[in-house]
């Protein structure tokens, strides 16, 4: 097999990807999975950092809808988030996979405190690099934070996983003339008022020129061949 044409990537999955087919939570078996994919990756030389959302638990602007205070239900967000960096550790660790958990917010006897020098040595030693509790403040989201890392740590390319095979111009769900897009740019997205990434995370990686694929995760093999310079899902560049 080809080596990856990329040295490092920082992949972000959605909380809610953790859930499988159920409501809410974290399902050992979907967990499993996804670390099998990212050990694949590791076993090619490639340095891969992590992101995972929190949505599966806890989302600030849901529990303001129901009148708690948002900051604090950013914080529960959050921390959320830690909880999904610990599972997927967990279950890497499990796959004897190296892993560090960092989190954005201090919690030092759970995992180490985000610190970028400490988190590229991590990575030029093969260990998967997992950023938790987002960019450690309210009204942000894991994307931006995925963003935000991506552009820190020198990442070749942010991969976001979805549900679905990449950026259309509408739901192909709902609209079965929605067009795809196998390339796109960030202007386009933000004119185009898609849903790629909140706003925040989209202005970051066009500012920093960061290229971004969205790819269906429950697609086999979209990763690996990803990694090897496939042209898989939708690529997004400034
Ligand atoms: N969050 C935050 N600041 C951040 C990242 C996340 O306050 O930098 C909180 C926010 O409440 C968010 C929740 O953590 O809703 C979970 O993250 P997100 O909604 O991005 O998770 P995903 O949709 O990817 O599962």
């Amino acid at each position: 097999m080809s080596s990856p044409v990329y040295r490092r990537i920082l992949l972000k999955l959605s909380g809610e990807a953790l859930m499988g087919a159920g409501t809410d939570g974290i399902d050992p078996d979907i967990l499993e999975r996804y670390a099998l994919e990212v050990r694949e990756l590791v076993a090619t030389g490639l340095q891969v950092a992590l992101v995972i959302g929190g949505g599966n638990l806890f989302r600030g602007a849901g529990l303001a809808a129901r009148g708690m205070d948002r900051v604090t239900g950013d914080h529960m967000g959050m921390l959320a988030t830690v909880m999904n960096a610990l599972a997927m550790q967990d279950a890497l660790e499990r796959l004897a996979v190296e892993t560090r958990v960092m989190s954005a917010l201090k919690i030092g006897q759970v995992c180490e405190d985000y610190d970028r020098r400490r988190a590229m040595h991590h990575l030029d030693k093969g260990r998967v690099t997992l950023f938790a509790a987002g960019t450690g403040n309210p009204f942000f989201t894991t994307d931006s934070a995925a963003s935000l890392r991506a552009i820190e740590i020198g990442a070749d390319l942010l991969i976001k996983a979805t549900k679905v095979d990449g950026i259309y111009s509408a739901d192909p769900v709902k609209d079965p003339t929605a067009t795809f897009y196998r390339r796109i740019s960030y202007d386009q997205v933000l004119h185009e008022g898609l849903m790629v990434m909140d706003t925040t995370a989209i202005v970051l990686c066009r500012d920093h020129g960061m290229p971004l694929r969205v790819i269906n995760i429950n697609e086999p093999g979209a990763l690996q061949r990803l990694i090897r310079g496939e042209e898989v899902g939708s690529l997004v560049v400034s």
